[in-house]
């Protein structure tokens, strides 16, 4: 079994609370890592480095910061299949999960470093007679990136990457479930050329641990992925000191199926939509609305479609369904269903579970009074909605306290844009999944489901500070 110090200051150092937490691999539920935890005294000196190390890293040019995080890039791409085992045997990724984020991590460093060269400013036109007026753009100084564990290294790199390219110096508290994850990123920095303090990983189970990084004057952005309840708790904290806050958090995102859909696609789309990673993502299309005249149908092919996912041992290259992380997310899950048919939806596929294994699930006729139809369920679970037309379609899909993502299938362009245009979601992808992800988009949701976005020039503004400056040419005439 390997054990796992805290990284400080570019090398693993023990904790000084002296408390350790097994990470445990959520197939076996056998311990997997045994990882010290951060205390208080612990997170003051994250803070120490991190605050000299930015000191370092904002003064270095762009194009060395750039540099380090190409290589950073590289030496991830190298070292992919051993993020590959970690995220199978800590995260529980299938192969095919676990495949893609390990692959795709890469190309989204590359697209962040670019980004440091594009730290800039604009001009404005001045009402002043002889005034140069514009902006610069300055990094903010210490980032707290606090993540998830559904996709511990692709969403701690948009939480750090960003902020590194600009200059900041960031401490990241991984999920307390896949820290290992976290720690890995901070040696492949380090490998890559990172000076010391600029990364800095502290797992620790969060609470007590945020509230004291998050009260620190020294810490300028809190960015946290996660569910909405914790997101709420961060940001009335971040709130005592005005400091600034971005917020990735949960959703229950509508995948619209209109009568004119090809069939076939629209229930490989909803499949892939709900099932990769077991149904625990956030972008997760768990609301599948489909409209009356097809929705006989696509039941039928859906289910029929999801029953034949393979279920078991993440390794094996053929299953679509691994296990759960969370030990208690199965008997939620269960429960909702429950409550779901006692209230008159219909279980066409699924509803049960062995240990952390889900079978993939399909409850049908849900409405808009049952509970599973605005629960995050974070399992492999869909629930299908009738709609009468598109406008219900609509209707039905904002009628929600989340607004992640969303999706429509049709070829009917004028219906395509008007659900675009009026779905309450901070993305909606027409004719492809709800789960879609990419470097340079605006990622992110609104309602419940966060603030701010994640990708491109819409993270870079984020992660750093704007200054209006002014340059007066001769003298400026005052009234008195
Ligand atoms: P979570 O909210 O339980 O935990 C997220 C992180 O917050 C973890 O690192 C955890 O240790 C930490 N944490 C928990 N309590 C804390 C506290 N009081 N103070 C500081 N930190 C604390 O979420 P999770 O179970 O890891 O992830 C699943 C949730 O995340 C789902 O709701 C999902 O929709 C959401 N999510 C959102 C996005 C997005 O981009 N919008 C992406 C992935 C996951």
């Amino acid at each position: 079994m390997n054990e796992y110090q805290l990284f400080i200051d570019g090398e693993y150092k023990p904790a000084e609370s002296g408390k350790m937490a097994d990470s445990l691999n959520p197939a076996t539920g056998e311990v997997y890592a045994s990882v010290h935890q951060a205390g208080v005294v612990d997170a003051k000196k994250a803070l120490d480095a991190a605050q000299a190390g930015f000191q370092v890293w904002s003064q270095m040019p762009a194009a060395a910061r750039e540099a380090v995080m190409l290589k950073a890039a590289d030496v991830m791409a190298a070292r992919q299949q051993e993020m590959m085992d970690v995220l199978i045997d800590e995260a529980g990724c299938t192969m095919l999960k676990a495949g893609f984020e390990a692959s795709h991590t890469p190309d989204f460093v590359r697209a962040m470093a670019g980004e440091a060269r594009r730290v800039i400013g604009e001009t404005f036109e001045s009402n002043l007679p002889g005034v140069f007026s514009y902006s610069i753009r300055k990094p903010l100084g210490v980032v707290l990136a606090i993540s998830p564990f559904n996709f511990p290294l692709l969403l701690a790199i948009r939480k750090i990457g960003w902020a590194l390219a600009a200059g900041n110096a960031v401490i990241l508290k991984p999920s307390e479930v896949t820290p290992v994850v976290g720690l890995k990123l901070a040696e492949i920095f380090h490998e890559a050329g990172l000076p010391p303090g600029v990364l800095n990983v502290i797992p620790s189970t969060g609470g007590d641990l945020g509230d004291t990084l998050i009260a620190d004057k020294r810490v300028k952005l809190v960015t946290f992925t996660g569910s909405t309840k914790v997101g709420a708790l961060i940001a009335a904290e971040a709130a005592k000191n005005h400091t600034r806050c971005g917020l990735e958090l949960g959703g229950k995102n509508p995948l619209i199926v209109l009568d004119d859909a090809d069939i076939d696609y629209a229930v490989d789309t909803a499949a892939f939509s709900n099932y990769f990673h077991q149904g625990q993502i956030c972008m997760t299309g768990s609301r599948v609305i489909v409209e009356q005249g097809i929705y006989d149908q696509f039941c039928e092919k859906f289910a029929a479609k999801v029953c034949q996912l393979k279920v078991g041992n993440p390794r094996d290259p053929e299953v679509i369904i691994g296990p759960l992380i969370r030990p208690t997310q199965p008997q939620f899950i269960k429960d909702q269903l429950d409550q779901a048919v006692a209230e008159g939806a219909r279980l066409l596929t699924g509803g049960t579970f062995v240990d952390s294994f889900f079978h993939p699930t399909v409850v049908a006729d849900v409405t808009q009074q049952m509970s599973i139809f605005r629960t995050e369920c974070f399992g492999p679970v869909a629930a299908v909605i009738k709609a009468t037309d598109y406008e219900n379609a609509l209707e039905i899909a904002n009628d929600c306290e989340y607004g992640l993502s969303s999706a429509v299938i049709t070829n009917d362009l004028q219906k395509a844009m008007a659900i675009s245009r009026g779905i309450e979601a901070g993305m909606c992808h027409i004719n492809g999944p709800t789960v879609r992800d990419e470097a340079v988009v605006p990622f992110g949701g609104i309602k419940n489901s966060g603030m701010g976005r994640e990708g491109g020039r819409y993270a870079m503004e984020e992660v750093t500070e704007v200054k209006w400056v002014t340059i007066q040419q001769g003298q400026q005439q005052y009234p008195f």
